[in-house]
């Protein structure tokens, strides 16, 4: 009894709703956001929205009048800053208080910010909301030399992306490979490959130590090896931090993300949190997890509104990402991070091939390069759980993964 009340009105917020009133809850449902603007897709900001592809009204995630027609309220523009847990309500930035229910905790994560000195100057940018995206386009509009602190996804979308605007980019990346702590040494390789092909400069195992401006705007960066690199528009992509200030606030456990069981529950029974503030168990991994991806917001979003509307199942979806650079779309099944086996199949050097998983003999992801088929399946296989291919099969020569689906 009581209304459903979502703290955050991103993704996993508005596939919360939406999924209630699917399943045909009757309860009061009610977003509350910090952003003003209504739920919106973020994977274009750092991919189509940069180059123009793809305009701002193609991110709304539902059409206009979705909330009136559903029955939901979103009260956007006005944050949660108080959870009390004893009087089962939520306290607004306005000073406005909503009872719940049931209180969802889906607020998201922040970009981690620049140490360094000169990490303030303007020219400075980070990327996670539709305005951040909006003002980085402007400055990318505006020409220069760009350059991208960190090869993780975003960095790394966003160099192609501000390439593909012809401008002279630069990534720099602490660590001995790109996307190091998510994909495979293969596919770091070939990323780097195909960044390198398109033009960007590419330096690994270098560190960002200053950046300095002229009239409060950046110019110039320096690295930890003396380098010097112009520099009028900096995009810094050195990660996240999940939003849980106000669960820790409320006396919830945190650590890496709000601390969730199976069902997605916080160790208040009426309190859920999901998407990329939450940590939580899941077969695919040895231990609890953060995962930051639509897939992930999208069906923990679905787990939890099936709990409220009688039917309660732990959540085990297989975790699937996907990122688009240097127009090639890489798609990635399964948790990869502690494998002891690497097979590939196809060709990294025609740009086709797929990289499977194994720990100790069994499959648990694969990353695919223009291979859709090979992330399809493994995706079914991962779900079904069973046996899938051993690491001798798909080294065969004439491998075909369809063959393994029951
Ligand atoms: P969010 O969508 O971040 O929503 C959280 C919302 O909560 C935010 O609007 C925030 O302002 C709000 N909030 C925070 N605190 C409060 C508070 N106290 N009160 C009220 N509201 C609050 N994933 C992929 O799978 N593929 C991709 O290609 C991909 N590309 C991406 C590119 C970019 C540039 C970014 C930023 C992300 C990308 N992602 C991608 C990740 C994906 O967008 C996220 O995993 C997803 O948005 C998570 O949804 P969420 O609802 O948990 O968080």
């Amino acid at each position: 009894t009581g209304p459903v009340v979502v703290v955050g009105a991103g993704h996993a917020a508005l596939e919360t709703a939406a999924a209630l009133r699917a399943a045909g809850h009757s309860r009061p449902v009610i977003l509350v956001g910090a952003e003003s603007e209504p739920p919106y897709a973020r994977p274009p900001l750092s991919k189509g929205y940069l180059t123009g592809r793809v305009g701002t009204e193609e991110l709304w995630l539902r059409p206009e009048g979705f909330f009136a027609r559903q029955d939901v309220t979103a009260v956007l523009g006005d944050p949660v800053v108080e959870i009390d847990r004893d009087s089962d309500r939520v306290r607004l930035a306005s000073g406005g208080r909503i009872a719940y229910g049931t209180l969802v905790l889906a607020t998201g994560a922040r970009p981690r910010r620049l140490s360094v000195p000169g990490a303030d100057l303007d020219g400075v940018f980070a990327l996670r909301s539709l305005r951040d995206a909006r003002e980085l386009r402007r400055a990318l509009g505006a020409g220069g030399d760009v350059l991208v602190v960190g090869g993780g996804f975003i960095g790394l979308e966003v160099a192609s992306a501000a390439r593909g605007l012809g401008l002279r980019v630069t990534v720099v990346e602490a660590g001995p490979r790109l996307m190091g702590r998510a994909v495979t040494g293969t596919l770091s390789a070939h990323l780097a490959e195909l960044h390198r092909a398109e033009g960007t400069r590419v330096l690994l195992d270098r560190e960002l130590v200053a950046l300095r401006g002229e009239r409060g705007r950046v110019r110039v960066a320096e690295l930890n090896d003396g380098t010097r690199l112009a520099a009028d528009v900096v995009v810094v992509g050195i990660g996240v931090l999940p939003n849980t200030g106000l669960a820790a606030q409320a006396g919830l456990t945190t650590g890496n993300g709000v601390v969730v069981d199976r069902w997605l529950r916080t160790g208040d029974r009426n309190v859920y949190a999901i998407g990329d503030c939450a940590r939580f168990p899941t077969p695919h991994a040895a231990r609890p997890v953060r995962l930051e991806s639509v897939q992930n917001a999208t069906e923990q979003a679905a787990c939890v509104a099936a709990a409220l509307t009688g039917t309660r199942r732990p959540y085990t979806a297989v975790p699937w990402f996907w990122t688009e650079q240097c127009g090639v779309r890489v798609q990635m099944a399964g948790l990869t991070g502690q494998h002891d086996r690497e097979v590939v199949a196809g060709s990294p050097a025609e740009g086709r091939f797929t990289v499977f998983c194994f720990r100790a003999g069994r499959l648990v992801g694969a990353e695919s390069v223009n291979r859709s088929a090979d992330h399809l399946i493994t995706r079914r296989l991962l779900a079904a759980g069973g046996a899938g291919p051993a690491p001798d099969d798909v080294a065969r020569p004439g491998f075909d993964l369809r063959r393994h689906l029951s």
